[in-house]
């Protein structure tokens, strides 16, 4: 427990951020740093020096010793390298010191990160550089400074480059329309990410005795236990005291990091939470999605729990994912995506939102695609989270208006006018209306979009790079008409009608989760790839290299590699746990079931002899032997399946998906039938009971 008690003297008490700033740099250094946040302009050597210094005697005063360049590697994960600030002075002793070049570059050994085939073995160096725009921090004695990670060529190796990059982009297309709208003020647009994060916890000494939870997250085998989540009797629940005072120590050590933990909550499952974030930059969200998923599982360790993060750690309850809360804003904190009150604010609402609407129907694929893992599989189309297909649902008001737009008729009977963009008030939009569709991966809810589909465990940065871009793309082609355009009103209107009448096929307010929709959905031709093995290969369309190369988000190699990391981990996701299943079928599940039926056909010789009745073991005995024979000619299959995995990655990851994942599926349905037939007391691991109702 911390010595301060008052939040607001806690909050942000381990950031170097700009209240400290101002406090402790000199004015014009300050400045400087300032004006390169806002626009993006460089620092020089002198100014980084003071900096360094600045923050070194800040973090020494915190008690940090070491200081460490912190990335973002393609994982999805972070990674760090520390180095001590002690330098010798020649006669025995050493001084604490840290230059302005060890803060702005560093040097890491990046051959044990995947890098996609961006770098050759013999150049194996990968750089870090300062983002003077995150704010860096100390934690577990080490001053970290957010860094982005890139090869000796210069490609980006990381997940917060193309971040930045996409948010500058965005920033840039938007205030090309913003000029257009008569603001001259605004100097820049700034995506903004609140993203929701959902875990599970479980008690660290049951999760110990599983072997699949410990290697892959998730739990492979499973029978499904008596009571379910059917009684909606955990979601907002009252917090279990070990949970609360894992909470309440999360939220102090996220406070103490600047982080806006917000709201805390029982979810649906039972042993699953959420915890909501308020909204900042998507740099920052990024950052500190990641650091609340770590800090997440260390502060439950401490409190002997385990925080799951994996998308699906248990079949039958539903599994976690990530909302991704997304809009756009001005620096002086307009929100873009606010629905106005005068006619030229209503225009601007709608020309972003048919923008919007416009990218996420044409760039279908790459949305769907950064949401694409082996763990979400188990999510997306299950019935429980949104389905694979992308959609978007705006809500009766919104529709009725676009409809009007679309049709040119008058916008509700009873108002007896046309809705003329840029011309007419549009009626305004009743917030608690747009919310209502939980089985939407894309809702507009009331000023931002939430994107659904993400899962739990991954970084937030892909989809919001995605998300960045198609934006920047379609305001870039709008404004290249509207600049051109002799009457404004008119060319505006055409072109918010013209996009609204095209992408209309995006629209979906209807039940998601139904069987209708996905026949509708070929109807409408919208792509529905059920799984990531499907998915990953439409990343590399033409159409999205243009488009991210174009806005210089990726290069190209750029864009493959993240390709090529992302159907290497699926591969290597699937063959750990078909592995793990393997080795757990056959030495323990087998040997346990094997065990027990022996003990019954001991007993049941005896009774025989005695002509005791024994119809009960003679049954039992019988339906443990048919479903061992079936659990070893599974495993048997899986072993041989196994050994055929084709060498290029993308076969690779079509024959997991079609051939290993059927087999997993049949060692778990004999070994699930084997742990409803045998004693509680010969099972080798604890039970979905044991597990979620502890
Ligand atoms: P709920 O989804 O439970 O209705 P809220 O609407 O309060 O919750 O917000 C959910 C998340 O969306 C929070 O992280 C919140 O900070 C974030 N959020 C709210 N407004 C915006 C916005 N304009 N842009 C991005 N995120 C936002
Ligand atoms: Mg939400």
């Amino acid at each position: 427990m911390s010595d301060i008690f008052s939040v607001p003297e806690l909050f942000g008490s381990d950031v170097f951020n700009e209240a400290t700033m101002r406090q402790r740099l000199p004015e014009q250094v300050f400045t400087a740093w300032k004006t390169c946040v806002t626009t993006g302009s460089q620092l020089t050597l002198e100014v980084a020096n003071e900096i360094a210094e600045a923050m070194k005697i800040w973090a020494t005063e915190k008690g940090a010793t070491h200081y460490t360049h912190w990335f973002q590697p393609m994982t999805g994960i972070t990674a760090e390298k520390h180095d001590s600030f002690i330098a010798p002075t020649g006669d025995g002793r050493v001084i604490m010191e840290f230059s302005g070049k060890e803060l702005v570059k560093g040097e890491s050994d990046g051959s044990s990160f995947p890098n996609g085939g961006l770098r050759a073995t013999f150049e194996a160096r990968g750089y870090t550089a300062w983002d003077p725009t995150s704010s860096a921090f100390v934690k577990d004695g080490s001053l970290y400074i957010p860094t982005c990670f890139f090869s000796y060529t210069g490609e980006s190796l990381d997940k917060k480059t193309p971040l930045l990059r996409s948010m500058d982009e965005v920033s840039r297309e938007a205030l090309r329309i913003l000029r257009l709208f008569g603001d001259t003020e605004s100097k820049r647009v700034i995506a903004s990410v609140g993203a929701e994060q959902e875990y599970f916890l479980l008690p660290k000494d049951l999760y110990a005795q599983r072997e699949d939870l410990r290697l892959t997250g998730r739990t492979l085998f499973g029978a499904q236990p008596p009571k379910g989540q059917e009684l909606d009797d955990h979601y907002f629940g009252t917090i279990r005291t070990r949970v609360s005072s894992f909470m309440k120590d999360l939220d102090e050590q996220l406070w103490r990091l600047g982080i806006l933990s917000k709201t805390k909550h029982n979810e649906g499952a039972p042993c699953q939470h959420e915890l909501a974030p308020i909204y900042t930059d998507a740099n920052t969200a990024c950052d500190d999605n990641q650091l609340i998923m770590e800090i997440m599982k260390k502060c439950a360790a401490k409190h002997n729990l385990v925080c799951l993060l994996h998308e699906k750690p248990f079949a039958g309850v539903n599994g976690s994912g990530k909302h991704n809360n997304w809009s756009l804003a001005t620096d002086s904190g307009k929100n873009l995506f606010s629905p106005g009150k005068t006619p030229s604010q209503n225009a601007r609402f709608l020309l972003f939102l048919a923008a919007f609407l416009a990218g996420v129907d044409e760039y279908q694929d790459f949305l769907r695609c950064t949401v694409a893992s082996a763990g979400n599989d188990h999510r997306l189309g299950g019935g429980e989270a949104p389905p694979a297909i992308i959609s978007v649902f705006l809500g009766d008001e919104l529709n009725a208006i676009i409809r009007s737009i679309i049709d040119g008729t008058k916008y509700r009977e009873q108002q007896k006018t046309l809705l003329r963009v840029g011309v007419d008030v549009m009626p305004p939009i009743p917030k608690d209306t747009t919310d209502r569709n939980r089985t939407s991966p894309l809702a507009f809810t009331g000023n931002k979009f939430e994107f659904r589909m993400l899962g739990s465990s991954q970084s937030v940065a892909e989809p919001n790079i995605a998300l960045n871009t198609i934006m920047a793309e379609e305001l870039s082609r709008f404004a290249d008409v509207l600049e051109n355009a002799l009457d404004f009103d008119k060319a505006l209107h055409e072109l918010v009608c013209e996009a609204f009448t095209k992408h209309q096929r995006i629209l979906f307010d209807g039940n998601g989760y139904s069987e209708e929709w996905k026949e509708e959905a070929v109807r409408r031709g919208l792509s529905n790839y059920p799984s990531a093995a499907v998915a990953l290969p439409s990343l590399i369309q033409e159409k999205n290299i243009d488009l991210v190369v174009r806005h210089g988000i990726y290069t190209e190699p750029e864009f493959r590699a993240r390709y090529a990391i992302h159907l290497e981990s699926y591969n290597k996701i699937v063959a750990i746990e078909a592995r793990t299943m393997v080795d757990m079928a056959l030495h323990q599940i087998l040997p346990a079931a094997l065990r027990y039926t022996k003990e019954l056909c001991d007993g049941l010789t005896v009774k025989q002899q005695l002509s005791i009745p024994c119809h009960a073991e003679s049954v039992l005995v019988k339906h443990l032997s048919l479903n061992t024979e079936a659990l070893y000619d599974a495993i048997d299959t899986l072993r041989h399946t196994l050994e055929a995995v084709p060498k290029e990655a993308e076969a690779a990851a079509a024959y997991y998906h079609d051939t290993i994942i059927p087999g997993m599926n049949a060692i778990r349905s004999a070994a699930d039938m084997l742990e409803t037939l045998t004693a509680k007391t010969h099972w080798p691991y604890p039970t979905y009971s044991d597990l979620l109702f502890y």
